[in-house]
């Protein structure tokens, strides 16, 4: 773990505009954070990459974007209904919830996945007297019990009893399975194929906490990979090869930050399962996305669930299979806070001074050229600069700044990742040149405004 604090990323942030609180002038709302200008544009520029790898520069894969609602019978099939919950205590003496199995794998006590609650309720016994509760600090929990986290609401129910409640997203990936023969049907697409889609899901997690680690609102990047049955394994290498090649080669991660973790207990119907985790800042290596070879479960069960047959018929040998799933899920707050904590640097200058960069690729910067005139109030200066401006513009995402001094300027464009700053000076107004400064080495160099851009 490096020196950098989880406060540090989470108030950079908050300073320069990436990520506020929820409701902040309400007093907030546990779990949930806005995106504030820096930071949907990161957010985009994450998405865009993955999107491009994802399903833009494979052939066999196609995107989809399927409604947040689903019919309740869709969560009924998935299992979340039934079984889609975190063990929870109470204390008894300020009412705060935690959540067993997370607060016993602090203590470094491992909660089998498959446990019963009782079994669990063992465990969390012979551990009490090492947990205590995060609000008050006192060691009086109720016992433990399965809450589901579901989150529900009365959508087209218009009595007041809602009687058929319906749900938001628990995971978004459960929208690829009911397209699944959409797709078959209205495409060229032929096994092995894939669907992509980026989506946001809604958890009640009992203990919101770490920023954007575990939030109730949340977004997630999926694909579903489906093949003939029993030709998974090759397939599910070369799919967790190219996700860590992403990370690495188009994120920029640094490799050393990143490690696998392949899963223990598997679910019943699962092959396999692997994490890809990064270091955070303070918290250590933890899940950024989860990459599961699923066999037939999921289409088998919606196919039981809707009555509607989701065999998949081969066009060449007519064969008839329900197709296996490989598949990649990614939190979306996970690897913005993984790429924000990775591009994040504190350096100090030849002067002394220290100064905060965020190191992220040029693609993935919100913004990419800032352009100052040197003084505001010099018009001819202004025109200019606005001139060079209005030309990158085309092209890039760019920053007008023409307040206080150039040094300030540079800290802030610094600060939000910008990779190049304009300086429009009064050598331009003789000889056309700009100053362009590199945010990595602080270099700046003369050239021509065309020759900024590349
Ligand atoms: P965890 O064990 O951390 O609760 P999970 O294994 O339940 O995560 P999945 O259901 O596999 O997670 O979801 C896929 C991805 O969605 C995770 O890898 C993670 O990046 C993200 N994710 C899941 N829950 C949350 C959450 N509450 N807040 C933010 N991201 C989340």
């Amino acid at each position: 773990m490096s020196d950098v604090k989880l406060d540090d990323i989470v108030s950079l942030a908050k300073r320069r505009g990436f990520v506020y609180p929820g409701s902040e002038i309400y007093g907030g709302e546990a779990g949930l954070y806005d995106f504030g200008p820096y930071g949907v544009e990161l957010l985009n520029n994450i998405k865009k990459s993955w999107w491009r790898r994802n399903v833009q520069l494979k052939e066999n894969y196609v995107g989809i974007d399927s409604a947040m609602f689903k019919n309740p019978r869709v969560w009924e099939a998935s299992g979340h209904v039934a079984g889609f919950a975190d063990p929870l205590a109470e204390c008894r003496e300020c009412h705060a919830r935690i959540r067993v199995d997370k607060e016993l794998a602090a203590i470094g006590v491992q909660a089998d996945e498959k446990m019963s609650n009782e079994d669990l309720n063992k465990l969390f016994d012979d551990n009490r007297d090492k947990i205590k509760c995060p609000v008050c600090g006192k060691q009086n929990f109720t016992e433990s019990k399965p809450f589901n986290m579901l989150v529900q609401s009365n959508l087209g129910d218009f009595t007041s009893e809602n009687k058929r409640p319906v749900y938001l997203p628990g995971e978004a990936c459960q929208g690829i399975y009911l397209n699944f023969k959409n797709v078959v049907d209205t495409t060229r697409m032929k096994i092995p194929f894939g669907i992509a889609q980026i989506g946001k899901a809604f958890r009640n997690e009992i203990s919101p906490r770490n920023f954007l680690f575990r939030t109730r609102e949340l977004e997630q990047a999926d694909t579903q990979f489906f093949v003939k049955p029993h030709e998974n394994k090759e397939a599910y290498e070369r799919i967790k090869q190219d996700r860590w090649d992403w990370y690495v080669s188009d994120l920029g991660i640094n490799p050393e930050k990143l490690r696998w973790h392949q899963h223990e207990n598997l679910v019943f119907y699962a092959s396999d399962a692997w994490d890809i985790e990064y270091s955070y800042p303070s918290l250590g290596f933890d899940e950024v996305e989860g990459i599961h070879d699923r066999t037939d479960y999921d289409l088998s069960q919606h196919m039981k669930y809707s009555g509607v047959d989701l065999n998949y018929i081969d066009p060449m040998t007519q064969e008839k299979y329900i197709p296996w799933v490989l598949e990649t899920s990614m939190g979306m707050g996970r690897i913005f806070m993984a790429v924000m904590s990775d591009a994040y640097t504190v350096e100090t200058m030849e002067n002394g001074d220290t100064r905060t960069v965020l190191k992220l690729k040029p693609e993935l910067a919100p913004v990419q050229y800032a352009v100052f005139p040197l003084l505001k109030n010099r018009p001819e200066l202004v025109a200019k600069a606005r001139e060079v401006y209005e030309e990158l513009s085309k092209k890039f995402v760019c920053e007008w700044d023409d307040n206080g001094n150039i040094g300030k300027r540079y800290r802030r464009q610094d600060e939000i990742g910008t990779p190049y700053c304009v300086v429009i000076d009064f050598q331009t107004l003789e000889d056309g040149t700009v100053t362009v400064r590199d945010r990595d080495t602080t270099e700046q160099k003369r050239v021509k405004p065309e020759e900024t851009a590349r």
